[in-house]
């Protein structure tokens, strides 16, 4: 424990795959931290003994989270300073380790970040997808009606979508975007980034299903998908009062129903006022 040097909280960023590519900053970081959380300590010993960094570890992942949290703010308030790695990547993104930032922030400790690569960034800026505006929606759920009804209320999204993939699952997850979203809509599969493997292929979803159906390669390893945003609904125009009653619905119920409501009050057709509804939404984000 060093109580003359003012304790920090470290965010530190680990490679996606390629040794080469960890930071000297993250290695000067993890070899002065007195402690790393790691999410799994064997894990992360390989590339720390490959970095010759000695650092103690503990384990911190999404099971012990909570009672980590308390005992490494409280080693953080006696001066231990302590960085945070995940298994890859950048801590937070699809990893655990928010719920001990927010405490350390709270416990008045400073939180330093040490950034490095992330597969969803890495994947982004060579799909050949608008990098502009991009959502990231993480992990897909599992089970398949409920994954559907997520990828439904992602279908008319005119940004980039970017999920992470488990490869047992990539092939049924891209069989329902191409179902949802339309074979023709144009997607990425970003697989084994930065590794020997690397493999970034854009083509329509339907393609892009069937070219991973045929290749068995092509389930294996790590994957990031992206998919085009939905083109942009020209917003359809109302009279106000219309638009108001709708907005009014729509504040309670969802867009649907609020647009059959008003289609009735108003007299005006429903689909158009959905589509409104819709226009009026995109505008707002
Ligand atoms: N924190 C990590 C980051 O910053 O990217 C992500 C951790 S998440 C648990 C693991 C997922 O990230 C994998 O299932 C895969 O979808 C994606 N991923 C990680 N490394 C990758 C790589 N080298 N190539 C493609 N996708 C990768």
């Amino acid at each position: 424990m060093s109580s003359d040097k003012r304790a920090i909280l470290y965010i530190v960023a680990t490679p996606i795959g390629n040794y080469a590519d960890f930071s000297p900053r993250a290695r000067e970081v993890l070899a002065g931290a007195d402690v790393i959380a790691a999410e799994d300590t064997r894990h992360s010993a390989r590339l720390l003994q490959h970095m010759g960094i000695s650092t103690p570890c503990v384990a911190y992942h999404e099971h012990n989270e909570r009672t980590m949290c308390d005992k490494l703010v409280g080693q953080l308030l006696a001066g231990t300073s302590v960085a945070l790695i995940s298994d890859a990547g950048t801590p937070m993104i699809s990893d655990p380790g928010y719920h001990l930032v927010r405490a350390a922030q709270e416990a008045g400790i400073p939180v330093s970040a040490i950034p490095g690569p992330s597969a969803l960034v890495t994947a982004l800026s060579v799909s050949g997808l608008p990098s502009d505006r991009f959502i990231f929606e993480g992990f897909l759920p599992s089970k398949s009606g409920t994954r559907r009804n997520r990828l439904q209320e992602l279908a008319a999204e005119t940004r980039t979508l970017i999920f992470y993939e488990s490869p047992h699952r990539i092939l049924d997850s891209l069989t329902d975007m191409a179902t949802i979203f339309g074979a023709e809509r144009e997607g990425v599969i970003a697989r084994e980034l930065t590794k020997t493997y690397e493999t970034v292929r854009r083509a329509p979803l339907g393609e892009l299903q069937q070219w991973v159906a045929a290749d068995h390669e092509q389930q294996l390893g790590e994957i990031v998908v992206l998919i085009h945003g939905a083109p942009n609904r020209p917003v359809q125009e109302i009279d106000p009062e219309s638009a108001r009653i709708l907005a009014i619905l729509n504040a309670e119920l969802p867009l649907k129903q609020a647009a059959s409501l008003t289609a009735e009050i108003t007299g005006l057709k429903k689909n158009a006022l959905y589509k409104y509804g819709l226009g009026v939404g995109e505008k707002d984000e």
